[in-house]
């Protein structure tokens, strides 16, 4: 492998250095903030609701653990975990995306959530900080993924759990193919259409078909330290929950 190729990663389909591809992830999710929530609910039918209720009955967060959602966005899952009593932070790389977040939060008068800007490759958390950590639809956007799982495990206490919702790939005949043909020819129309934003949608329809299958993804979760790892396929594994412990 020649220095060039070791030192660029793919944003979607392009080639690009590091730095660059967090720059342009940044630039999606600024893009798509506004029209993020709404986009969820066209793209996925609302199926996106119940992917993240089923996430979090897996997580079962107890009342006043300390839960880490990381790449939590617009809240959607911290919202569901803060219901149940848990002492939830919201972190996320993203200003706009936060920001979004805590409108929604006052609006339906969430409290007791703390809001804090991070990257998940360099925390600020000092170690063993947190219950539980999770992170949906969140990490195929990360650009250094073995160094955010790293991350994850050292802000765990010993006993904790790592829980990632994540879209990956079906295993079920024929519905792959369709789903693909879906991704490209619709969802960057509906991103025009709805979020003025085609590029982004274009984007996020490339990194789902690029991230990695979901055995090996529980690979890379099990070589950042965590144990009794494991994966549960909705669809298929046209999104997948992967977890594991820190003991
Ligand atoms: N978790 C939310 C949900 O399920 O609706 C938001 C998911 S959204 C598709 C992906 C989020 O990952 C964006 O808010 C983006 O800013 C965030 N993100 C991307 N790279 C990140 C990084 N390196 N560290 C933290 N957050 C990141």
């Amino acid at each position: 492998m020649n220095e060039e190729a070791r030192d660029t990663v793919n944003f979607g389909e392009a080639l690009v250095t590091p730095e660059e591809k967090t720059r342009r992830v940044g630039g999606v999710f600024t893009s798509v903030a506004r029209s993020y929530d709404v986009m969820n609910d066209l793209m996925s039918g609302g199926m996106h609701r119940l992917w993240k209720d089923r996430f979090v009955a897996r997580v079962k967060p107890r009342p006043s653990e300390a839960i880490l959602d990381m790449a939590g966005g617009t809240g959607d899952i911290a919202f569901r975990m803060a219901a149940k009593g848990a002492k939830v932070t919201v972190s996320d790389i993203n200003a706009d995306m936060l920001a979004v977040g805590m409108e929604h939060a006052e609006k339906r008068r969430i409290d007791g959530l703390v809001w804090q800007r991070e990257n998940a490759e360099t925390l600020s958390f000092a170690d063993a900080s947190f219950d539980a950590y999770t992170i949906a639809f969140g990490i195929r956007n990360v650009t250094d993924v073995p160094a955010a799982l790293r991350e994850a495990h050292r802000v765990l206490r010993f006993g904790g759990r790592f829980f990632c919702l994540e879209f990956s790939t079906t295993e079920w005949p024929g519905f792959g193919q369709v789903y693909d043909k879906y991704g490209d020819a619709l969802i960057p129309k509906i991103g025009k259409l709805v979020a003025k934003d085609e590029d982004s949608y274009r984007y996020l329809v490339e990194s789902i078909r690029r991230f990695p299958k979901m055995s090996e993804f529980e690979r890379m979760i099990a070589a950042a330290g965590f144990t009794q790892t494991r994966v549960e396929p909705i669809l298929g594994g046209l999104v997948a929950i992967h977890s594991g412990w820190k003991i």
